[in-house]
This record gives C-alpha cells, structure tokens and sequence, in this order.
C-alpha cells in the first residue's frame, strides 16, 4: 500500500469490527482495508478507537468503547492487568482462551506452513487457570524513597509495586512480600538501574508443587550482605518452608537475572519436584518448566506420540535438563539427549543417576553439530524429539534428520509460526504432519505450547 493511500491518520477516532487476535492475543480489526491493532478488543466485538500509530502497512489503536462487547468477555481480575505486561488475556473466557490457541495454531500451520491437511486438537486447557506458576522473578527498585519490589511497567523499566500476582503459587507471592517487608525493616537498599548502586536486584523464589519446598535466591548487586544473619533468620522465621537459602551476586549493569556467582547461604543447594514418577533437582541456576502440572500433560502427549515399544532408539534434541528424556527413557531401549547449556547437561545426568535411570545419554553440544556426528557413528534413531526455543530448528538439523530418517518425529514447539516453517520442510523430505496438539502451559498469557505427532511416509 503507498503512502498516501493509508485511510488513518495519529490520533483518529475510528469504529472497527474486530474480525481475530493477533498472535500476542490483541484485536485485529480493518479500516477500509488497512490492518489495526488494538490491544485489549475480542473477536467479534464492534469497538470505538483511537489510533495511535501508523506504519506503512498497518497500525495501533486504543480502545475508547466497546459498541458491541463480545459474550466471551470477562472482567480481568488482577489489579495491576492494564499496566503490568505479563497476561495479555485476562479479559478472555478461559474456553475463549483455549479456543484462540487452537486458532493461532491452525491458521499459522495453513499460511505460513501450507499445512492443511491435519487435525489440530482442542487445546488442553487446566481446571485451575490461576496460580500455576512455580517460579516467580521480581525486581526491586526505588519509588519516591522507598523500595518497591514488583514487575516491569508495560514496555519500560519503571517497576510497579505488586502484592500478589495471580498467576503464581501462593506461596512464592508470600515469600515475595516477606523479603520485601523484611529488607524494609533491615534498611537494605534497592538497586538502582541508572546508577548502578543499592543492594537488592531481584529476589527469585523457586516452589516444588508436589514436595513442598521453597528456595528462595537474593539476587545481590556485590557479595556482601549487610546484617546477613538477620535476613536468614528473618526469612526462616516468616516462612518455615523455605529450605534453601541462595545468594546470586550480579555486578553487572545489564538486564539479565543472574550473574556468575552463587552461593548457599542457608539449607540446601536444590530443591527436588517431581513430575509423573519422575524426580528432579532444580537448582537456582537450572531450568525447570514453570507450569509444573500441564508439563506432565505435555509430556505424556509427547510419549503417546513417539509409540514407544521398549525396543527404540530415541533422540531428544534441546533436552535441557533432560526431563524428556527421562520421560521416554522408561519406555524406550537408549536414549541419546543433546543440549547446549553444559549446566543443564550436568543436570540431566544427576537426574537420570536420580532416579536409577542407565539408559540415557548426555552430551554438550549444539543438536546441529552433534546429531550428524551421531548418524556417522551409526547412531539409528527410530524416533527424534526436537523442543526448540522459539526460533525453531536449524534448517541443517532438519536436513540431518530426514537423512536419518527416523521413523517418528515429535516436535515440541512454543512458537507456532517456526513450527510451520519446518513442518513445510519435513513434510517436503517425506513426513507426514499427523496430530497437533496444543496444550495450554500458560494460561491468561498469550504463548502457545503444542506436540506434533509426525510419520514417516513409507511406514
Ligand atoms: N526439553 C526441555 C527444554 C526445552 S527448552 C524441557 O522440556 O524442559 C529448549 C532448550 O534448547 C534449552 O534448554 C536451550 O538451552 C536449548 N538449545 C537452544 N539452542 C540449542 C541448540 N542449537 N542445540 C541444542 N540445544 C539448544
């Protein structure tokens, strides 16, 4: 479209029907032909809005009013929803929710996958939308003087002060407000972004959904707490659960969590969870699903559509700590499992070791340059899991992977548009796209999780 034929200008006031949502769950609605997007309207709805951004091909608006509200429209319940960037879809019916996932899914498949001939499921949804989470990350910061510890404003740094996040276990809220009032009460100072100086960067708590038990990891700006033992004690006496004390110190000016350091201030060094039979040590620094009830639906999906006998040789490429290995292994004759994170890679050996598991195998490297390694030295694999961050798979360890022409692939996306994209290049190399299914891993939030069953032609 050129320049002088966009219909809108900033600050316009227009009606829109809004016809879908986009792929972070806001409306899309078209006037006289040109694409906006509202964030906040539903599907279906007839709204007024006021447009805040052009761009060449599309543009933002604010919604004013809804005309017209759809009947899948609920009060959001969080407090904080409109200024906090975590859930996009608290506004949603949660079957409205599950609905649009399965949508997302399909229209992507179709257009940018050209993957039409396929079943997608209804997506697994939980019976308890709320409180799912067992990881909750704040930062602490300083509002008018005082510490303030809570979440990013949407689309900046100013962090707003929370109480309770409703999509976290209750208990990792509870310990959240403890060591914000505790910090308080010992004077410890929040950190300050611009300046660089203040103690407190981010208080981490980690809770084992079906142990119990609660770490709780002090991200500090340098090594020394002051009044250290006041803090242990304090923590310990507040929450009786906490069996892990961690300190992480992060000097660096930079955005990321965690810096090199970690340390045991009181208690253990992990905290074990377990999912289906399987259990695990989660460590401050190790990757654990968050959604430790829809994993375990994720993975049995998984299982269920690798067909195992117990005679097969399986691949689990991006094993991280190796919980889908494990998952298979009970099932399967060997698994290989290959991940590019060295900690997670010792994670996943201590947890096969764990739980008495001797038939999988871990190896550091990246799944591109070691699964051609691999089919050179003989490796047969009857089934390949691939669970890719968002990106997707190399198109190289696509090629791999037809070459070594398993029968089964399960792929485990939580981006359905690159999945689209490399089920177009296996289904041209001789794959058949057979099931999708999307499960919801994180409800009132618009990201997507789904397994994908996929065959071998000629089998
Ligand atoms: N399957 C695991 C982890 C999935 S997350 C689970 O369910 O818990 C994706 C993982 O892929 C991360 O651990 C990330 O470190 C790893 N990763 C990213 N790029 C990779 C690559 N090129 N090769 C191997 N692993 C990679």
């Amino acid at each position: 479209m050129v320049q002088e034929m966009i219909p809108v200008v900033k600050n316009m006031e227009v009606e829109l029907l809004i016809e879908n949502l986009g792929h972070e769950g806001e409306g899309v609605g078209r006037y006289q032909g040109f694409t906006l997007f509202v964030p906040g309207a539903l599907a279906g709805e007839r709204i007024r809005a006021k447009v805040v951004k052009v761009k060449k091909n599309y543009g933002y608006a604010k919604l004013l009013e809804l005309l017209a509200p759809s009947s899948d429209r609920v009060p959001p319940p969080c407090p904080i929803y409109k200024r906090c960037g975590g859930c996009s879809l608290q506004h949603l019916s949660y079957e409205g929710q599950l609905r649009f996932k399965q949508q997302l899914v399909t229209e992507n498949l179709a257009r940018i996958g050209k993957v039409t001939d396929v079943k997608v499921l209804p997506t697994l949804g939980v019976k308890e939308p709320w409180r799912y989470r067992n990881k909750v990350q704040v930062p602490f910061g300083e509002h008018e003087g005082g510490l303030v510890g809570g979440f990013y404003a949407k689309g900046s740094h100013t962090i707003i002060d929370m109480d309770s996040c409703l999509i976290q276990h209750e208990q990792g809220d509870e310990v959240v407000r403890a060591v914000k009032a505790i910090a308080k009460r010992l004077g410890i100072a929040p950190y300050n972004e611009e300046t660089g100086k203040g103690l407190l960067r981010h208080v981490v708590v980690k809770v084992g959904f079906h142990t119990g038990q609660l770490m709780v990891v002090l991200i500090t700006n340098g090594e020394k707490i002051p009044r250290q033992d006041e803090w242990i004690r304090e923590i310990r006496r507040e929450i009786p659960s906490v069996s892990s004390i961690i300190q992480n110190v992060n000097s660096k000016r930079t955005n990321v969590i965690f810096g090199d350091k970690t340390k045991t201030l009181w208690g253990e060094d992990v905290i074990y969870d377990t999912i289906g039979e399987l259990t695990f040590a989660i460590s401050a620094r190790s990757f654990f699903q968050v959604n430790p009830v829809q994993t375990e639906v994720l993975y049995n999906k998984a299982l269920e559509y690798a067909g195992l006998t117990g005679t097969e040789t399986v691949i689990d490429a991006y094993c991280g700590i190796g919980t889908i290995s494990l998952f298979l292994a009970k099932k399967a004759k060997k698994v290989y499992g290959v991940e590019i994170v060295p900690e997670a890679i010792e994670d996943a050996r201590r947890n096969a070791a764990l739980n008495g598991i001797d038939n999988a195998e871990f190896v550091v490297g990246t799944a591109e340059e070691v699964m051609p390694r691999w089919a050179k030295e003989g490796i047969k694999a009857d089934v390949i899991v691939v669970d890719p961050p968002r990106k997707g798979c190399e198109e190289s360890l696509l090629q791999t992977m037809l070459e070594m022409k398993p029968k089964r692939i399960v792929y485990v996306s939580c981006n359905p548009s690159t999945l689209a994209r490399d089920l177009r290049i296996l289904e041209d190399g001789g794959y058949k796209t057979v099931e999708v299914q999307p499960v919801d891993m994180f409800p009132q939030t618009s990201h997507v999780e789904c397994v994908i069953g996929i065959q071998r032609i000629d089998t």
